[in-house]
């Protein structure tokens, strides 16, 4: 893109200094160019014309053809408003104007073919246009023309500074005339030829003006194709920098760390997923190249045992291993869980979370110096700069969403060379998502349970069953079950339709009382160590039921709880809904889960319960939140910012285009790795262009 488009917008004529202000805050537009990238959200089909005879009142916009046979002006004062009458030879009707009215009058000439435009009233009996568009006499020069009028969103502030769609349109008119001929094209020759792609000139003019809907189907695909192309290009050229010139630490061998924990320690088989990961793990890590793999499994598979047996991988070889967690619970969890399988090995591990006391903390910081701790387990704690490993080889990261990417990054700073990475998470990620935004690392999947669990079983129920609920909840307490019911928010301000925790408790505290049952309560606004002990009665079966909010989405694993029952279940998004839903079901015991919501549902919320009633595959219900969300709120994509950035594309719809330009992207760096030839310079500084611009998320090391 040419300099020229860097230029600040208030220099663009019809901006100024106030308004480009505006459209900076509210739009993101700083540039000429960011304008210009600044599409519309839908056309109105401006090559139909209506006849008078015709119009029925529930037409959105019409565009008629005629001519003024006369003027009136009515009312006084305020009221006062000038009326056209206009007729198409097929019957009359009405154009009024408010503002402006002797700059109208003096510009509008009778008897003389126009075109109008605009949103048609109907007032006793006559149809009437209010401030119509009048093509060819209350246009100042330089207008240009288009079959369809493209709208653009704006906001509420920019609407009352009468920035709105057709004022934004104004300024794309003015923007395009004088820069469409300084747009310089961003793709070689050679691919606009092979795939038949337009120009980029002609694609950003007509997606502003579309001269006709097939040059503006073949601007958006072309301004798709870009878009995607070179995030794919961009990943690709990363990841195969990764694997053909990184070094990484080589895990030569498997020793008795290992050995002696599957022969004596682990409680049951390996699943035939868990093998297959492993033995992807143990290519990576035995190549000499840094490992930076994401595992996916859905809740419950047995990530935690996979990450654990990688680690005594590493010790085998002689190094030390880290597991970083997003909470406190889970990190504890975590620790439990590994001393517990590790039992009598002579392995060593630490807890290092917020809560650790600094006497505890420093000896913790001289073992992981000497090598005396070999595994080491935690918060963020882990990432501040005290903690020094004497030689890490591996880190785990589980549920990695939760982590940001500067945080992650500071972890692998700790050594001399970066260790091997193994990203954890039950967030199933869509196959175009995970080709986009983690892109650049290899992906293993978990794609089978432990033997001998049953799907749970899903309900929905309208609030007014409640007292069917709890009757139910009873039954499986009575059995020795446990239960979890999950509120959305601790304390609803804005609207009381949401049963919000505080009062649910006192109901559920009604309809259970004490000694005959115990509760507990964790939320968000409690104390760490209030959190956890309430954490810890439920943990060891003292409490039957455990209210909360949902700080227990995330890996919670207490496998005597047998049903999750979700309050305002429609508030939750299903990726939500599925990660709660899998705190149960982590044992041979049928598992339930009960989705409370009120009688009136939108439709989005009546397609997510359903979804949720109809299946338990996490890949499924990650593809279905795709398409109803859109992936600006599917987890992993905020922290990415990738699904904002994108103007066109669309990582739900775009998946066949995405795949397609991946393997042209493959091919190109296939044949020229770095970008070399003469005939991709463009694409090494398009390239360039983008890594500048961004924060590179996409290689975590
Ligand atoms: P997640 O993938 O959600 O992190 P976990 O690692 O917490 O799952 O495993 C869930 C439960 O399944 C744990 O209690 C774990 O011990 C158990 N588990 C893991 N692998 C197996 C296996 N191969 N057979 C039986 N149980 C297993
Ligand atoms: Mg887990």
């Amino acid at each position: 893109m040419s300099d020229y488009l860097k230029q600040e917008v208030k220099f663009l004529s019809g901006v100024g200094p106030k308004r480009a202000e505006l459209l900076n805050k509210e739009l993101g537009i700083y540039s000429f160019e960011d304008l210009l990238y600044y599409f519309p959200y839908k056309y109105i089909d401006r090559s139909k014309f209506h006849k008078i005879s015709e119009l029925n009142p529930n037409l959105p916009y019409i565009q008629l053809k005629g001519k003024i046979t006369g003027f009136d002006t009515l009312g006084g004062g305020n009221k006062k408003r000038l009326v056209a009458f206009f007729s198409d030879g097929t019957g009359i009707i009405e154009l009024l104007w408010f503002k402006g009215l002797s700059y109208v009058q003096k510009n509008l000439l009778l008897n003389t073919e126009y075109t109008v435009f605009g949103k048609p009233g109907y007032f006793s009996g006559k149809y009437n246009i209010i401030h119509p568009e009048v093509e060819n006499a209350l246009k100042t020069e330089n207008v240009i023309s288009a079959e369809s009028q493209a709208h653009y969103n704006t906001t509420e502030k920019l609407k009352k500074s009468f920035l709105h769609s057709k004022a934004v349109s104004k300024l794309m008119n003015n923007l395009l005339i004088i820069v469409k001929d300084k747009i310089q094209e961003t793709l070689p020759n050679y691919l606009l030829k092979e795939y038949k792609l337009i120009s980029l000139q002609e694609a950003l003019f007509n997606i502003h003006f579309p001269q006709n809907d097939d040059l503006l189907k073949k601007s958006i695909y072309r301004l798709k194709f870009e878009e995607l192309f070179y995030i794919q290009l961009n990943i690709l050229q990363k990841r195969s920098y990764r694997i053909h010139k990184s070094i990484g630490y080589v895990f030569s061998k498997v020793g008795d760390h290992l050995n002696l924990f599957y022969e004596k320690n682990l409680p049951f088989e390996l699943t035939n997923a868990q093998k297959r990961v492993l033995k992807e793990i143990r290519k990576d890590i035995g190549s000499g190249k840094q490992m930076n793999r994401l595992l996916q499994g859905d809740v419950g598979s047995g990530k935690t045992l996979v990450a654990l047996m990688s680690m005594l991988i590493a010790l085998d070889n002689g190094f030390q291993a880290c597991i970083m967690a997003p909470t406190e619970i889970l990190a504890n969890q975590h620790f439990d869980t590994i001393e517990e399988f590790l039992d009598s090995l002579p392995v060593k591990v630490q807890l290092l979370t917020g809560s650790t006391k600094t006497a505890d903390r420093k000896v913790i910081h001289e073992n992981l110096l000497n090598g005396e701790l070999h595994i080491l387990i935690g918060t963020h704690a882990l990432i501040e700069d005290a903690v020094q490993f004497k030689n890490l080889g591996l880190v785990v990261i589980d549920e990695q969403h939760r982590f940001g990417v500067a945080q992650r990054a500071k972890l692998w700073k700790k050594n001399h060379q970066p260790p091997h990475i193994l990203v954890m998470t039950a967030t199933p990620i869509p196959r175009t998502l995970a080709m986009t935004i983690y892109g650049d690392l290899d992906v293993s999947v978990i794609d089978e349970l432990p033997p001998g669990r049953k799907p749970i079983q899903t309900t929905h129920l309208f609030d007014s069953k409640r007292l069917r609920m709890f009757g139910f909840l009873k039954q499986q307490i009575e059995m020795g079950r446990q239960v979890y019911i999950v509120y959305p928010l601790i304390k609803e301000s804005e609207k009381m339709d949401y049963k919000d925790l505080e009062d649910g408790y006192e109901s559920i505290s009604r309809a259970f009382p004490s000694p005959k049952y115990a509760v507990s309560v964790v939320h968000g606004k409690m104390k760490t160590e209030e959190k956890d002990a309430a954490m810890k009665f439920f943990v060891k079966g003292q409490t039957h039921i455990m209210v909360a909010t949902t700080v227990i989405e995330v890996g919670v694993n207490i496998s005597n709880a047998s049903v999750m029952v979700i309050e305002s279940a429609e508030r939750f998004g299903l990726s939500q809904l599925h990660q709660l839903r899998g705190r149960v079901g982590r044992d041979v015991d049928q598992s339930y889960c009960v989705l409370m919501t009120s009688f009136k549902l939108s439709n989005e919320a009546r397609k997510r319960i359903d979804i949720m009633t109809k299946t338990n595959d996490g890949f499924e219900i990650a593809e279905a939140d795709l398409k109803l969300r859109g992936p600006g709120d599917i987890e992993g994509t905020q922290q990415s910012g990738l699904a904002f950035d994108l103007k066109i594309a669309n990582l739900g719809q775009d998946v066949k285009l995405i795949q397609y330009v991946r393997d042209i992207a493959e091919e190109i760096l296939d044949n020229d790795p770095d970008l070399k030839n003469s005939d991709n310079y463009i694409l090494a500084k398009q390239l360039k262009n983008i890594s500048d611009r961004k924060v590179d998320f996409s290689v975590i090391s």
